[in-house]
């Protein structure tokens, strides 16, 4: 197999809690607990689980907008874990990150045409004499009229004006886009025409993109492959249309029962599973398997011993020691 344009290995980002300011009684939150992953070239990645699961934080270290706790992280092989700032730059040009509230990334002050500039310049990707063009050209991509190019954020739509962050993002001509809830704050109508574009864009462009939603009907439209999040760590991980019609992981199966059927497709070997209780705190996850309290299979060996991440059969991985059968 050809190398992954990016692959994890034992990621783990740890954030200190509680009295950080009384020496010795500081506590650490597991935010990234171990998870191991390869983005391949060209795939759609969907990074799913329940609020508090790990996924922005695990965003933000595969940009390394976070430095790393542990683990190793590498990109077209080169390991980037411990880069710093300024080895970081070329990488920074290549992997672009999209919020879920353009809103809030876009500076008010400045015209649609400055916030597209800048990057270019700062990256010296375009000469003065390229700009007028590329930036026509960028507006165009994610359809919108270079006319607009004069305005300010706050005269477009929710959906107009993640346009315009994607564009942005496109500006440096990334080859991996980590995408965090980028349609959440919008509504159906945009969220279905955002969620096109992003599809167009990976066919013109070539990207390659992290797609992260709490939504699984998103999920499920937009990924190739899907990796289910759950307290800091990857539960399962697989092909979309295996892991939404016949999870093996009892939170996977949790998660989609919690979804209308006709979002996931035919309700084949599908149990009604009613997540109970809360998210346990990730500074003390649970010993043996974290989704032991949770579980409505659990048996002794699930309090015991943790379960790592490993293949089935059927080429997808769970992290569980009672997965559903591999074979209907
Ligand atoms: P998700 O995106 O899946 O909702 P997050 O990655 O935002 O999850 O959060 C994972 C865990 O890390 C949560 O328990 C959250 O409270 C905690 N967390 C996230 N960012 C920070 C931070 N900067 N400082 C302390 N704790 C954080
Ligand atoms: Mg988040």
């Amino acid at each position: 197999m050809s190398t992954p344009l990016m692959q994890a290995q034992g990621l783990i980002k740890l954030f200190p809690v509680g009295k950080t300011w009384v020496p010795g009684s500081g506590q650490m939150l597991r935010a990234v607990d171990g998870v191991d992953i390869a983005v391949e070239q060209g795939e759609t990645l969907g990074l799913v689980g329940e609020s508090g699961s790990g996924k922005s934080t695990l965003g933000r270290c595969l940009t390394r907008l976070y430095d790393l706790s542990g683990g190793t992280l590498t990109f077209e092989g080169q390991d980037i874990s411990a880069l710093s700032r300024r080895q970081l730059r070329p990488f920074r040009r290549r992997v672009q990150m999209i919020f879920q509230d353009p809103a809030s990334s876009l500076n008010p002050r400045r015209r649609v045409r400055e916030i597209l500039a800048e990057p270019l310049a700062v990256h010296n990707i375009r000469t003065p004499r390229d700009l007028p063009g590329r930036l026509a050209e960028l507006m165009d991509l994610v359809g919108l009229p270079a006319v607009y190019l004069n305005r300010y954020p706050h005269e477009f739509s929710g959906g107009q004006r993640q346009r315009i962050g994607i564009a942005r993002a496109l500006a440096m001509e990334p080859d991996l886009i980590v995408a965090d809830e980028p349609v959440s704050a919008l509504d159906v109508s945009a969220q279905a025409q955002i969620v096109n574009l992003f599809a167009d864009l990976r066919e013109r462009l070539s990207l390659t993109y992290v797609f992260i939603a709490h939504d699984l009907g998103v999920v499920r439209q937009v990924s190739t492959r899907v990796a289910i999040m759950y307290l800091g760590s990857i539960v399962e991980t697989g092909a979309t249309d295996l892991v939404f019609e016949t999870p093996a992981h009892p939170y996977t199966e949790a998660l989609l029962s919690a979804i209308p059927v006709p979002a996931v497709g035919p309700a084949v070997r599908r149990r009604r599973i009613i997540l109970q209780g809360e998210i346990p705190n990730a500074v003390k996850p649970p010993k043996g398997c974290k989704f032991v309290t949770r579980c409505p299979i659990a048996q002794e060996r699930c309090r015991a011993d943790r379960p790592a991440l490993r293949p089935l059969a059927d080429g997808r991985q769970v992290a569980c020691h009672f997965p559903r059968e591999e074979t209907p």
